[in-house]
């Protein structure tokens, strides 16, 4: 049997565990990206005519969802005046309106709307992270901002450890997932199409699925669709074995 004190050292010898909760500390922390930084501060202080009374978040933006999820959602980054508003990812914005209507079709949501953070949206067997936490000019962050961030889509990755289908929104959203898989050592083929509905196998039991992404600039014109976007889960769903129960037998 160890003294207390004896414990006291062990305990500071060992490493300490890396948990969501801390990795969302982490992130909500970060100013590793100047530029990103200071437009997002910006934004929250200026803010739109239309949120003018709300208090913005103005920070990174965390990953959300249920921590044993068989998918994971893969963004771009927080909108200006919806995740960085709101203070939870494609929360507060159309692009939100469209992804969530359509994960809470499929049953991964319990509510189709992601109106602002403690509005009782949970997520049930998916979680959804951006390659970028803060939000960009124009929507663009930089390969090397994205590159800066990679580190905790690392380590979400490595703590979702049940993820068996990947939701790429976009090609960014791809690239940079794939780019973090590489970087964890993960041979992978050099090139990895990207189009809608496309579909990868990345080996141990994990599929990489492509959608366009949510933004209006698709849904807005139809190039993405609800049935469209539907069809990409149903291809998720069957591939991760999600009846997701929880919200159907309601
Ligand atoms: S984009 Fe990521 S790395 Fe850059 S400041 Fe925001 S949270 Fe930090």
């Amino acid at each position: 049997m160890h003294g207390p004190r004896v414990r006291v050292a062990l305990l500071a010898c060992e490493p300490m565990r890396d948990s969501l909760v801390r990795v969302s500390r982490d992130v909500v922390a970060c100013e590793r990206c100047p530029r990103l930084r200071r437009h997002c501060r910006e934004v929250a202080e200026q803010k739109v005519k239309r949120f003018r009374d709300q208090e913005y978040w103005g920070r990174p933006v965390p990953g959300f969802g249920d921590p044993e999820a068989r998918l994971l959602v893969v963004g771009l980054a927080p909108a200006a005046h919806g995740g960085n508003r709101t203070g939870r990812i494609f929360t507060g914005d159309r692009s939100g309106d469209f992804l969530f209507a359509g994960l809470h079709r499929a049953g991964y949501a319990s509510q189709p709307e992601s109106i602002r953070r403690g509005d009782g949206l949970v997520l049930r067997d998916c979680y959804i992270a951006p390659v970028a936490r803060c939000a960009p000019p124009a929507n663009r962050p930089t390969p090397l901002e994205i590159g800066r961030c990679r580190e905790y889509l690392a380590r979400e990755w490595a703590l979702l450890s049940r993820v068996r289908a990947v939701l790429a929104l976009g090609r960014i959203g791809m690239d940079g997932f794939l780019a973090m898989l590489r970087e964890r050592g993960q041979r992978l083929p050099r090139r990895l199409e990207f189009a809608h509905g496309a579909a990868h196998d990345l080996g141990d039991g994990v599929q990489l699925f492509c959608s366009y992404h949510v933004s209006q600039q698709n849904t807005f014109t139809g190039r993405l669709t609800p049935q469209s976007f539907d069809a990409v889960l149903e291809e998720v769903k069957r591939h991760a074995g999600g009846s997701m129960r929880a919200f159907r037998e309601r």
